[in-house]
């Protein structure tokens, strides 16, 4: 089995290689690493593979599915939960298996999703810069308790019940929406609607998945509804936010804080060096402006024990296929 590699880094590479090492039949599986992410300019890598291995900025559109099912692949592989890059439909109809790694580790966004509310919170991020020129003022960085907040939690899922469970060790009144709550968020916090979660939280954090009912769910009007001053926190997809609308709260002051670990379009930016480049985007360019806008390059997954984890899953799933198991992890209409 020869499996075609995109989006990758030397750290994908390392996990992906030490799992390989200690999965049984390794020796029968190829890997063939690309940096280069999966769009129609780069079908041509996968030609002779069996399968393909992605994730979240590849672009599995129903032309380069038609192109990799041309090309003799059978498999596409995710790395990552979210499928909203894959169009499942066509898929498909091309009969090809889609398989994903639907729990790595909701800690590791969890944890992150707390790191970037707390860093805002309490300014350490500017607090960091100022103490390394040597400047101890605390003008300016003046924070506010967690305790005793109000913080909503729209999605309830794995991602979204870790984030409860730390909030609510903190301290915190926990809300969430869902058009299925977790039973297990009973134990956490009190499910509402959106608009009540909008209107009551002093944090609003979404962990939902971006589908078409949820692009852009954080909007003009949502962000209307939102407490003046409030904070933003999207460690989820970017696409679950309208960029501009937030620009234009951010500058009348009715959103307080934005934290983001992800982007609409991040795809031409993050995962890579940019630093010596001119960056084109001038909407991602002035959200850098704003003192109260924290932004990490998708990062939330990004711990070894959620590396470890997607590549072991991700072999269970190449072993599904190749022996036509039953397979968990894959997508189904
Ligand atoms: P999950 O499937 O366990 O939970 C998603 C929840 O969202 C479900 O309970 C679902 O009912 C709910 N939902 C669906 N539509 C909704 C809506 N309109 N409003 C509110 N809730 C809605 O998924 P998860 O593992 O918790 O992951 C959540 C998202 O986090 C993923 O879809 C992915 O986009 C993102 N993610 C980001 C990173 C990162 O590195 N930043 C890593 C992993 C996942």
């Amino acid at each position: 089995m020869k499996i075609a590699v995109f989006s990758t880094q030397a750290y994908d590479r390392r996990f992906l290689d030490e799992a390989l090492a200690a999965h049984p039949q390794g020796r029968d599986i190829t890997l063939e690493y690309q940096e280069a992410a999966l769009a129609l300019h780069t079908v041509a890598l996968a030609q002779g593979c069996d399968g393909v291995c992605v994730f979240v900025n590849d672009h599995l559109d129903a032309p380069v599915l038609e192109a990799l099912h041309r090309s003799g692949v059978r498999a596409v592989l995710m790395r990552c939960a979210g499928f909203n890059n894959v169009d499942i439909e066509a898929a498909h109809r091309l009969g090809l298996f889609v398989a994903r790694v639907p729990a790595y580790s909701p800690e590791a966004v969890a944890e992150h999703t707390l790191a970037l509310i707390l860093t805002l919170n309490r300014n350490t991020h500017r607090a960091y810069a100022r103490v390394r020129e040597g400047n101890f003022a605390l003008d300016g960085l003046l924070g506010s308790n967690l305790h005793g907040k109000t913080a909503g939690v729209v999605g309830t899922g794995k991602i979204g019940l870790a984030t409860a469970r730390i909030l609510k060790g903190f301290g915190c009144r926990v809300l969430g929406h869902d058009p299925a709550p977790a039973p297990e968020f009973a134990a956490l916090g009190t499910v509402v609607d959106l608009p009540t979660l909008l209107a009551e939280s002093d944090i609003v954090s979404l962990h939902c998945p971006l589908l078409d009912s949820t692009w852009h769910m954080i909007n003009r009007d949502s962000l209307a509804r939102m407490k003046p001053g409030a904070m933003l926190v999207n460690t989820s997809r970017g696409a679950l936010i309208d960029t501009p609308a937030v620009i234009e709260a951010l500058k009348s002051r009715q959103l307080g804080f934005l934290a983001i670990d992800v982007y609409e379009q991040e795809g031409s930016l993050f995962f890579h060096d940019r630093s010596g480049d001119i960056i084109d985007d001038d909407v991602f360019q002035r959200l850098m402006t704003f003192p109260n806008v924290l932004v990490t390059g998708h990062q939330g997954f990004f711990t070894v024990e959620a590396m470890r984890e997607i590549a072991e899953v991700t072999f269970e799933n190449i072993d599904c296929f190749v022996s036509e198991k039953h397979c968990a992890n894959e997508i189904v209409l």
